[in-house]
């Protein structure tokens, strides 16, 4: 299997090696032959390319020494074995956010891989199996090859109100259908596959808590992307189309997208040296609670986009001769303050990281859960109050061949102009990238994403409330009250 691989070094490199998988993608009703090329697809592989091209320009930042074997390997790569590690992750994913305006997709596959280290060694103690080595055997050789491994954790779960195996339609879950000597096989479907096509690899784990009764549906293991028996069906977002029309500027970020597929399992055959969990069901809470602490804390990502919107609004406050005006600052102060309220938890998070027994670290979970639960709520404040600075012009704008055309162009040019100094076309520009970011195409990234990836709203107020200690809060009150306590 890895013989196949040409590992990767530069991001040109790994562009080229998604090329000739004949996966099979659904886009529009139409089986595509080459994703790469797609110009609607495109700007999601990019924003990928630019964790490789991050990790060439600022080592420091975007790579780590592997502690498998002192390697230099891309952060995405890399098991924490440190509070300074996650912080740096953080760092990075800030940067990556900065640099892209989207999601970059590739957080979800570190944070399995580093569960994966915790949740085997984990079992291998409870029931002697030996999946820990198998799972650092496969890191070791994803670390070498520096490929993406993508995490498919979402299944389409269908009733909310039943089990697994309640489920009408077994494959809502997804689920073993046949084993022999050499793997198990799986059908079923993972849902809002971020980066799914734009991977090497997928991981599956289960979505959430199982019981005994589960125990089909209690399997974990890696498939490459080209596994016979997978098919994918591309993911819409809005405004998505923009990125198939001639010319960037309507499009506000040509450059970077994200993407989410739907991924479709059929009997896909999984060998057991790629297997890290067969059946141990009550193993599934642990790791996804886990696994929500490595990956609430990785949506700091969203504080990189929200510099972009800050910036973009200053920027068109700038261009309209607004800077200096007071609620204008004010305004501008307010999303700072919202933006950095998320840093702030996500950061803490990590440096009040703890080691489990495997050797590797894992985020703070109240603080993780708080930084996610800021950014089910933050962007769209920050996003409200861009569009209250960019103006309705930002919505009944012109195309950009109405702007290039001969009988048009000079009259937008003239009745669009902002400040004297500045080109209308940079002042359009600014106000398509704030529209893209809130209401286009990557408004799924900055929003949405926010609000329902890593868990929805809910989820993290159940990890709240679980780690919040009430008792131990009334005992302080009581304490200082002078109400007499009995221990
Ligand atoms: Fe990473 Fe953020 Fe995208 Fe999740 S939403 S994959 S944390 S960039
Ligand atoms: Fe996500």
């Amino acid at each position: 299997m890895w013989s196949q691989f040409k590992p990767i070094v530069t991001g040109d490199d790994y562009v080229e090696s998604l090329r000739g998988r004949n996966l099979t993608v659904y886009l529009f009703g139409e089986q595509i032959k080459e994703p790469v090329d797609h110009p609607m697809i495109w700007p999601s592989i990019n924003a990928l390319k630019a964790t490789y091209d991050l990790a060439t320009d600022e080592p420091e930042l975007a790579s780590a020494t592997s502690h498998l074997n002192g390697e230099k390997v891309n952060r995405f790569l890399h098991i924490p074995h440190s509070a300074q590690d996650l912080v740096m992750k953080n760092r990075m994913q800030r940067k990556l956010g900065q640099i892209t305006g989207t999601c970059f997709q590739r957080c979800a596959g570190l944070d399995s891989i580093s569960v994966m280290h915790s949740i085997t060694y984990d079992i291998d103690q409870a029931h002697g199996t030996e999946y820990h080595p198998r799972f650092i055997r496969f890191l070791e050789r994803l670390q070498k090859h520096n490929q993406i491994i993508a995490a498919g954790m979402t299944d389409p779960k269908g009733d909310r109100s039943k089990a697994p195996h309640e489920q009408a339609d077994q494959d809502l879950f997804m689920r073993i259908t046949d084993r022999n000597e050499n793997g198990v096989f799986v059908s079923g479907a993972k849902a809002h596959m971020t980066g799914g096509l734009n991977s090497h690899w997928m991981m599956v784990l289960p979505t959430m808590r199982l019981s005994e009764h589960d125990k089909d549906f209690a399997i974990i293991g890696v498939v490459p992307l080209q596994a016979e028996g997978l098919t994918y069906i591309y993911g819409r977002q809005s405004c998505d189309t923009r990125a198939m029309e001639a010319g960037d500027v309507d499009k506000g970020n040509a450059q970077y997208a994200g993407q989410e597929v739907l991924a479709v399992f059929d009997n896909v055959f999984i060998p057991w040296e790629h297997i890290f969990m067969d059946g141990e069901y009550e193993f599934a809470a642990p790791m996804v609670e886990r696994f929500t602490s490595y990956h609430r804390a990785s949506y700091v990502c969203k504080t990189g986009l929200g510099d972009v919107m800050v910036g973009a609004a200053a920027t068109i406050a700038e261009y309209n001769g607004l800077e200096k005006v007071s609620h204008i600052r004010d305004k501008l102060v307010e999303m700072t303050h919202l933006n950095e309220t998320i840093y702030s938890s996500s950061i803490a998070s990590a440096h009040e990281s703890k080691p489990l027994p495997s050797g590797a670290w894992i985020n703070d979970s109240m603080l993780a859960n708080v930084c996610k639960h800021n950014v089910t709520r933050f962007p769209y404040e920050i996003s409200r109050l861009a569009q209250d600075l960019a103006g309705g012009l930002m919505v009944t704008l012109p195309s950009q061949q109405d702007f290039e055309s001969e009988e048009t162009g000079a009259l937008l040019d003239k009745y669009f102009k902002g400040r004297e100094d500045i080109p209308t076309a940079d002042r359009v520009k600014i106000l398509r990238l704030i529209e893209n970011m809130t209401l286009g195409r990557n408004a799924v990234g900055y929003l949405t994403e926010s609000m329902h990836g890593a868990g929805s709203p809910q989820a993290q107020r159940i990890q709240i409330l679980r780690g919040m200690n009430v008792d131990q809060k009334k005992w302080h009150a009581k304490k200082l009250a002078g109400i007499q306590q009995v221990d």
